[in-house]
This record gives structure tokens, sequence and C-alpha cells, in this order.
């Protein structure tokens, strides 16, 4: 696409778009590629535009001080310095309180490399500092119709980078300024945000006694209850068999504040990686899910259908097999666990509230206890979910990095916790025009509450890598086909009137049963390897305490 001619939309977009210009054209060498990915984000088109032609825009990204005068007053303006040299061991933004900031940057500090340039304007009486750099403003706002200055430049997107890339600590500022530019201009075309919701993950634990590890099960439920929030129990299918009477009634009291996931099947080594044929894959995850009915049945608890594959490990496969036997998701600290040593597969990779990847499954992010909370303010502004994880060694001292982590996470705004099957079909953003209410899925499932007034939903979903798996959407008792525009998949509008609740689904086009598949054939070794496993698990609390 040209930016140099004026397309008023690009082809096939039915998506209203706000025009803005970028002055002078080509000032700073090549913006192609990171213009392309901001326009597939946000509901705006750039063009490349010269000083004495500003007519018909509804924002301009002034990328030469000299020219501001240019800028008739009262269209929203962003000057932007030139990206300056990268600096060794960077330097400490210091973001204001200010109301005009996203609240996950609001009061924060965060390292960035990218180097700023000098700005011979400083603050306007009525401007708004939102960050500093040694105590000098580095990015200011008049307000959404006045000028808003930034000393840090915007950098072109590596051919192989992903936008992501430069939303990070370290290298942030660029993007995040525009994207707030953007957001100020598009604002009426903004969705909706929700708020953010979080869980934590324990991976491996099982029912077989009151508690696994360094984990008390009644503690942690006390912990939860005390500091509001939830636990997701990674529970390998294969411990399923037994189930201590005192551990099952436990979890079944307390389904709000502690949840049971799914763990692999058998866990061996990289388990759900190995799985490199739909028949392997289809039939592990349906052993799987049998091992966890004949559990629910056992215990009175239901697993919900979230995968946590052991050791991060995924293969595309073992991913289509759990769309067609009916998972909500996986969570995983990688998009494309697959993918490790290749390109991104877009410059959006990582960029979604969920990835969907493998004919459509959302891939939840999840984090580690012990790394920098950093990242998570970036998570936060892109509103994906906020999902912690650890181990029982993790809490051989107690709860504390729970309690911290608690407190960290809900600093970052009006966060929910609960379950991951919960967090997966509450991850959407809405908006509302009239009586339609657009959603966009970035899940298989969606509870949406209906406000009043809203007659009609328009169901749509971010690009699926590889096409999707599933066959039109379902809501409200009907059915209709989705289809692909220039942003993803869309439905047409369907009726909801005189309801308070939908949900909304995209089921699978070739849905398979757990029940009516055969199992892998049958090994002695990942019994053997478990009961190893857990026996190591369950000792290291005994050592621990020994003199
Ligand atoms: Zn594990």
């Amino acid at each position: 696409m040209s930016r140099d001619s004026i397309s008023p939309e690009p082809s096939g977009a039915a998506e209203p778009r706000r025009l803005i210009g970028v002055l002078p054209a080509h000032a700073l060498g090549p913006l192609e590629r990171m213009l392309d990915a901001l326009e597939q984000i946000q509901p705006v088109l750039f063009q490349w535009r010269e000083p004495g032609d500003l007519g018909g825009l509804d924002g301009v990204i002034v990328l030469d001080q000299s020219l501001i005068s240019e800028v008739p007053a009262g269209l929203p303006v962003l000057l932007l310095s030139a990206p300056g040299p990268v600096v060794r061991g960077g330097e400490l933004v210091q973001f204001t309180d200010s109301a005009l900031l996203a609240r996950p940057l609001r009061g924060r500090a965060l390292w960035e490399d990218s180097g700023r340039t000098p700005v011979s304007l400083l603050p306007a009486a009525g401007d708004t500092v939102l960050a500093s750099v040694d105590g000098r403003p580095a990015w200011w706002s008049g307000g959404p119709r006045g000028m808003t200055v930034s000393a840090f430049g915007l950098g072109e997107l590596g051919e192989r980078e992903t936008l992501r890339s430069h939303l990070r600590e370290r290298r942030f500022m660029g993007v995040l300024v525009v994207l707030q530019f953007l957001r100020d201009v598009c604002a009426e075309l903004n969705w909706a945000e929700q708020p953010l919701r979080a869980s934590f993950v324990i991976d491996d634990p099982n029912l077989h006694r009151p508690s696994y590890g360094f984990l008390h099960y009644a503690e942690l439920i006390e912990h939860a209850a005390r500091h509001r929030h939830h636990v997701g129990l990674a529970m390998v299918p294969l411990d399923g068999h037994l189930v201590n009477r005192r551990a099952a009634a436990l979890l079944r009291a307390n389904g709000s504040h502690v949840s049971l996931l799914a763990h692999g099947n058998d866990h061996v080594s990289r388990e759900l990686g190995r799985l490199n044929t739909s028949e392997a894959a289809e039939r592990a995850i349906a052993q799987a899910l049998r091992r966890l009915s004949a559990f629910q049945e056992r215990s009175g608890i239901p697993v919900r259908r979230v995968m946590i594959p052991p050791h991060g490990a995924c293969s595309p496969e073992a991913v289509t097999a759990m769309l067609r036997l009916g998972f909500e998701g996986a969570c995983i600290s990688r998009p494309y666990p697959w993918r490790e040593e290749h390109d991104p597969a877009s410059a959006l990779d990582g960029w979604y509230p969920a990835e969907l990847v493998a004919g459509g499954l959302p891939i939840l992010p999840r984090y580690h206890l012990d790394h920098p909370r950093s990242d998570l303010i970036f998570r936060a502004l892109l509103r994906q979910p906020l999902i912690l994880y650890g181990h029982h060694w993790d809490f051989a001292e107690g709860l504390q990095a729970l309690s911290q982590a608690v407190s960290d996470v809900n600093d970052l705004g009006d966060v929910q916790w609960g379950p991951l099957d919960w967090i997966a079909a509450h991850n959407y953003s809405l908006r509302r025009t009239g009586e339609l209410l657009d959603v966009r899925m970035h899940s298989l499932r969606a509870v949406v509450e209906i406000p009043a007034g809203v007659t009609a939903v328009r169901v749509h979903t971010q690009p699926i890598h590889g096409g999707p798996h599933w066959r039109g959407v379902r809501c409200a008792g009907l059915q209709a086909p989705m289809s692909r525009g220039a942003g993803g998949w869309s439905s047409e509008p369907l009726a909801v009137s005189d309801r308070q609740q939908v949900e909304i689904s995209l089921p699978p086009a070739r849905p398979l049963q757990a029940g009516a598949l055969s199992g892998p054939v049958f090994k002695p070794w990942p019994l053997a390897r478990r009961v190893l496993v857990e026996g190591r698990d369950r000792l290291q609390p005994l050592l621990a305490a020994r003199p």
C-alpha cells in the first residue's frame, strides 16, 4: 500500500479509520513496516504529507521541529524527535501520576536504552508532563486537541522484528508515545477496555495427599481467600487415578480460590512437543481428557479445559488436537513454542491479549513468578491476562512470593482473579455503536453481558495463522458464518434482543470425542517416572527440614 496516494480505506476494511499525516515525507528514513504494523492494531491510516498539504487529517505526526508552525490550530499533533543513539546501560524514564497516562504506567520508573534527541521546546503553561529523564521533561502533552512532544523517536521495525519487541523494558518509548497519541485521536473508535484478569498457576501438584511438596492446600486456600487471588493447580492427568478424600473436600469447597488445570497427559519430557502427527496428538490429548473425566467423577472436582503443557513444549498438532477435543486454551510463556528458532509468524506475534494458533486455540501467555515484574506493565497495557506461575519449591519459605505478586499485580489497575477458563471466556474487547455491540474475541468462547438497548452483536477475531479450524460462530441459539476481512474474521450482526448475557462460541469444524478414540500404546515407564518425580517432590520439604 502506498502512503503517497490518498486512499480512504485499505481494501476490504469496513472499519472507519482516522487519517494521520506524517510530516515531512520520509524525513527520518524508512518507517513503512512500523506504520503498517500500527495500522493493523489501531483504526488509523497513515499518509506521508508535506508542509502546506495538511487538509483532511484527523491528526499529524511531525518529525521536524521547524515545521510545527505549519500545523493548523486544533489539529492534534505529535512532535517526535529523531531516534537518538542507543545509550549503553540505559536511562531511567520516570512516569508521572498523570491521569492522561494509561494506569499501568502511572508513577513507574522503567529503563530505556533508546537514546533521546534534545528538544529545544519546553512544556508550556497548561501542558502535562507525562515522563521525564534525569528530572527533565521527556514527554508532555497539551491534551487531546493540543500538541504532544516526545524527546524519543520512532524507529523502523526490523524485517524479522515484532512490534512487541518495541514495547518492552529497554525499548518502549517510541511505540508507547505514538500508541497513546493514536488512541487519543481515535477516542470513540477505540475498543472499551475490560478489567485486567489474573491468576497463579502452580505446575505438577495432585490430590494424592492434602499437600504437595512445600505446598499445603489448606494454607494455600486460606492465603487465596485472605489476599483475594486465585491459584490454578496444573495436575498431570496420569495422577488423577488416586484421590485423597481430605484434599478433594478442600478443593471442592473452595472452587473460587483454587481450580485444577490439565498438565500434559503422562508428563514425560517435552511431552506435547513430541506429538508430531495428528493421530499421536489426538490419542494423547483424548487419553488426558478421559483420565480427567474419570478423576472428576471420582472427586467431584471439575478440571478446567485449559492445558498447561509440561516444560512449555507443544507442537502445532497437539494444539489442533486440543481445539478439536474441546479445550478452551493453553497457557505457555511463548505464543509459538514450536517456532523458537524461526522468524515470527507476523509482526504482531505476542501483541494480542491471546495468540490464536494452529487453527484458533488461544494461547494465554504466562510468566514466571521469579521474573522481574516490569514486563507485567507492558502485558497490562496490551490487556493480556496476568498469569504468574511457579512450582512447589518456590514456596519453600512460605507463601510470601504469592503475597508480593498479588500486590504487584493489583497495582496495575482494576484486576480480577479467577480460573484460566474464566479468563479465556472474558478475553475480549467491546465497542458499542447504538444498538450494535461489536465483540472482538481472543478466545474460542466468550461470555458477554449485553448492555440495555443492545439488540445485536457482531463477532470479530484477529487473524488466525493457518486459517481457522472452527466453523462459523454460535451465539444465542444462532449459527452464522464468519468471513475474512483485512484485520481478521467477522460475522454479520446476530440478534440478541431481550438477553442479559450471551455465550458466543467458535465450535470446531471437525470435533472429536475423547471417548471415541483409542489410547496411545501402553508404556509402563511414564507411570514409573511420575512415581519417582512425585516421590522426589514430596521428599524435598522433609530433606529441607533436616538440620
Ligand atoms: Zn510439570
